[in-house]
């Protein structure tokens, strides 16, 4: 069975992209993401600089590639090379959630352990974003777990509804601009590492091509 990690990059291990990753290599691993930390109002000083992430994370993909190209077999393989790669060669909507799930339509539920239905794990324990509760049935509640993603619109986030990568980015996450700013039409903190590593990954389609692009799949 394959083995796939998330690396959640903090502020204390975005230094050491390269060392994590030669220890998954180590450790027989398939498949890593490197998930930068979901900023929350209590974990600020978690959150890593953009400037550093974007610089190791474009140098953590750039020597993959080179290694690719060199004809070498890499393992794991980076699951955000190819979840950039499927945003641009198989765009699809982005304007929810999408990105943490596999579906178009209903995206993500998540059951607490009392029952409780949220549309998201990240929002347990607030009530206000409570859908109901799984004694009561799941019809309704999934349609209201879509609705909280249909109220946002990237259209009504301000700089994100002029933003060239709109239609990828999507403006980041819903609980990370409902903690920090109490409500979801905000852009992610993360933006301008979004939007740097969206002009990476354009300017290195070519080389992705030339390493094989089905290496990354
Ligand atoms: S890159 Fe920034 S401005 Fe553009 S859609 Fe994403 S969060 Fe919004
Ligand atoms: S709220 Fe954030 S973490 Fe939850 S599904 Fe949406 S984007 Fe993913």
């Amino acid at each position: 069975m394959p083995v796939q990690v998330i690396t959640v990059i903090t502020s204390y291990n975005v230094d050491h992209l390269e060392e994590i990753y030669e220890s998954y290599q180590q450790k027989e691993i398939d498949e890593v993401l490197f998930s930068p930390v979901c900023p929350t109002s209590f974990n600020q000083t978690f959150i890593p600089s953009p400037e550093i992430l974007y610089k190791n994370m474009k140098s953590l993909i750039e020597n993959i590639v080179t290694r690719y190209k060199k004809g070498d077999f890499v393992k794991p393989k980076i699951r955000n090379i190819k979840d950039y790669l499927s945003l641009f060669l198989f765009p699809k909507n982005t304007e929810t959630c999408i990105g943490c799930s596999s579906g178009i339509s209903h995206p993500l539920l998540a059951i607490d352990l009392d029952g409780k239905v949220y549309p998201c794990d990240s929002f347990f324990g607030e009530e206000g974003m409570k859908l109901g509760d799984i004694e009561n049935g799941f019809e309704k509640i999934i349609e209201e777990g879509n609705k909280i993603r249909y109220n946002r619109s990237i259209d009504q986030i301000e700089n994100c509804n002029k933003c060239n990568w709109k239609r990828f980015c999507g403006g980041g996450c819903i609980a990370e601009s409902y903690y920090l700013y109490k409500d979801i039409h905000h852009p992610t903190i993360y933006c301008e590492y979004n939007k740097k590593m969206f002009e990476f990954f354009a300017s290195m389609l070519p080389s992705f091509l030339e390493s094989g692009i089905e290496n990354f799949f």
